[in-house]
């Protein structure tokens, strides 16, 4: 293939990779490349793996007051902000801007909008969002945690009444935060109206102290130090007091005599979570692009067997086996990063309307991104070999902020639920019409209108958009067939609508990626249109086993459609640097010993080594010394 260059060293502004970034995004990032490094405490210079939990926290608290700080001088975006977090990695000031303000601009009422976003924009309160619970996390209608109004004082009383009701997992709420959004049932005069938010003071303003009927526990460490920076935090409520007007009352409300007055749109109550998914089906995409850049570098630089003439090693990204994991990959989260902010767009120009297929597209690309960035990180670091897993090639820390994403804002087989009952939902009014979403249900309806036998027995056909597309309606319409039959014969079908989601999403993230395509610049369009070609083919293949036992591909479709995919793979493969240098990540934000600017790869993996604090290990050598000579205690003993 056609030479990696250099990694960068400065961020690439062409029109590609306006394109790939996006021109806002591509602009905030310039700013704050310009600006961050300049900072001591942004120069990456600590070793953050070596430190302990707590101090490790301590510099996070360090580096948010110093983000903080510059943010307000700057007079920089919101948006600024949520770059800059993802940029430096978690900090407890991370939920300020996401969850926190998310859900105050979307489900609180102008007056109380104009009260809080001030606060909130000014940092004189510190958000979290307290939905978890111990015992309930994806079942929200489990929920303990109690409301109940005080007509006397006009205030709500707030009970956990068991341990399962304790809310866990909350962002920040362990040791920073001084306000946490809680959701919790609402009771009037003995009547359970449910699920709302509520703006809860949980620290002293003046002190920090947890204040009185409220226990608050850090969490202690997670697995594979995911998120070690951020406090998540464990809250019980005993009696606690807050006045009416902190209860969100953007669509429902509670009167000062106790009359509560009922959404009247109940899109409310998913808007902040339509959001905030949205914004991570393009997010996640950057940090899997981020490893796979590194990746790339690497197997660029590394060489392995076979002599070439001159005696030169064969470079590791010559072979297939890279190849076909590598590109595939770079392909799917370019395909992943273009949606993603198609979504997010879509979103912000649909608030406050009906955002019924708002929220089935955001549950598409939020479970789509996590499942698939989670997956090409893990190839990334199985494509640089053991030094893949070193802490300093910067994979093992995106792997476990990835992974983690599978999991939070929804578990991905849960929140697919809700695009199955999306879909039976459509089936059963004939909605499909008007739910272009959902348009592959007409295979369904009139099988007969659709070709049953698809027969391409060349290869070529399989480049043809018509063909593509075909598939992937056909392949998603016999998933949504097999979910209909199952969920009318009362069968649990929770495994299969993963299945069927990720499907749904192949479809309508090719046709995305072609339709983005259309407004590419002239300079980038043959690498583009070559990386849509391999994504499209790449995704027909993976979804084979659909077809199994069915009439609609025969051993000669597939046998051609996998020699179009080789095809796709070696017309992409010259094109890869292009796409690379539009990303451009600069060593700032890799972080990386595998792709360093200034030294080759081997220096500064062994530069690295040769920092570690246990190269001075005189103060255990006594022990060690005493262990070798244990074994003539026990000789001594015997005789
Ligand atoms: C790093 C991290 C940060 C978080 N931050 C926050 C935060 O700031 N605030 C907050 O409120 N919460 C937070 N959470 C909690 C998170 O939102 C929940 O963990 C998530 O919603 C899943 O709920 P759960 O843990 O109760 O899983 P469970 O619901 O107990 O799921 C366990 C298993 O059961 C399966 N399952 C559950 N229900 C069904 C079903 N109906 N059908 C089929 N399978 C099912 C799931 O697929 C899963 O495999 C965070 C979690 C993590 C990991």
């Amino acid at each position: 293939m056609a030479s990696l260059s250099q990694p960068a060293s400065e961020p690439n502004t062409s029109p590609l990779a306006k394109f790939i970034w996006g021109p806002e995004n591509l602009q905030r990032r310039c700013d704050l490349l310009k600006e961050l490094p300049q900072h001591a405490i942004f120069k990456n210079e600590v070793n953050l793996a070596a430190l302990s939990r707590r101090d490790h926290w301590a510099y996070r608290v360090q580096q948010a007051q110093a983000l903080i700080g510059i943010w307000l001088k700057k007079g920089w975006s919101r948006d600024h902000f949520l770059d800059a977090n993802r940029m430096i990695g978690e900090m407890p000031c991370s939920p300020q801007f996401r969850i926190f303000f998310k859900n105050i601009q979307a489900q609180m009422s102008p007056e109380q909008k104009a009260f809080w976003i001030p606060k909130v924009e000014r940092f004189e309160i510190l958000g979290c969002y307290a939905q978890t619970e111990v015992g309930h996390g994806s079942n929200l209608r489990g929920i303990e945690t109690s409301a109940t109004f005080d007509s006397t004082t006009d205030e709500f009383i707030l009970e956990s009444p068991t341990v399962s009701s304790s809310k866990i997992w909350i962002g920040a709420l362990g040791a920073w935060a001084t306000h946490a959004i809680v959701v919790s049932r609402l009771i009037v005069n003995g009547h359970d109206h449910g699920n709302h938010l509520f703006m809860v003071q949980v620290r002293d303003l003046k002190t920090h102290d947890v204040l009185p009927g409220i226990t608050i526990y850090e969490q202690r460490d997670k697995t594979l130090n995911t998120l070690r920076g951020l406090d998540n935090g464990v809250m019980r409520f005993f009696g606690h007091r807050i006045p009416r007007s902190q209860m969100f009352a953007g669509s429902s409300s509670l009167s000062r005599d106790g009359t509560y007055n009922p959404p009247i749109n109940k899109n409310h109550s998913y808007t902040s979570m339509v959001i905030i998914r949205g914004l991570l089906s393009s997010e996640l995409g950057l940090d899997a692009m981020k490893a796979l850049y590194i990746a790339a570098h690497y197997v660029a630089f590394r060489r392995q067997f076979g002599a070439n003439p001159g005696g030169m090693e064969t470079r590791v990204i010559d072979y297939a086996s890279v190849k076909n994991r590598l590109f595939p990959a770079i392909a799917r989260e370019v395909a992943i990063i273009l949606n993603g902010r198609q979504i997010t767009a879509a979103i912000e120009e649909r608030l406050g309307t009906n955002m019924e297929d708002m929220h089935i597209m955001s549950v598409g690309g939020k479970v789509y991104a996590s499942e698939h960035a989670a997956r090409d990180v893990e190839i990334a670091r199985l494509l640089c070999g053991g030094h893949g897993t070193h802490e300093s090639a910067g994979l093992g820390r995106s792997y476990t902020l990835l992974s983690a994403a599978r999991t939070y804002e929804g578990d991905s087989y849960v929140i697919s639920l809700q695009l199955g009952r999306a879909i039976t939902k459509c089936w059963q009014r004939g909605g499909e019409d008007t739910l272009p979403a959902l348009g592959y249900l007409r295979r369904l309806r009139k099988p007969t209108a659709y070709q049953q036998r698809l027969r391409q027995d060349e290869s070529q056909a399989w480049h043809d958009r018509a063909v593509q597309d075909d598939v992937l309606e056909q392949r998603v319409s016999i998933l949504a067939g097999q979910f209909l039959e199952d969920t009318r014969k009362g069968k649990d079908t929770s495994f299969q609508v993963l299945e069927l989601t990720m499907a749904h999403t192949d479809l309508h993230y090719v046709r995305g990626l072609y339709s983005a395509l259309e407004s590419s610049p002239e300079e980038g369009k043959m690498a583009l249109k070559a990386l849509a070609n391999l994504f499209t083919i790449s995704t027909l293949v993976n979804g084979l086993s659909t077809f199994a036992g069915s009439d609609y591909l025969s051993y000669n479709d597939i046998r051609s459609m996998k020699e179009a995919y080789q095809t796709a793979l070696v017309e992409f493969e010259p094109h890869v640097p292009c796409i690379l240098g539009a990303f451009a990540f600069t060593p700032w934000e890799t972080r990386s010993s595998l792709c360093p600017v200034d030294k080759s790869p081997y220096d500064a993996i062994v530069g690295h080594a040769m920092g570690s604090e246990l190269n001075d290990n005189r103060f255990m050598r006594p022990t060690i010394l005493n262990i070798r000579s244990l074994w003539k205690n026990q000789q001594e003993s015997r005789l």
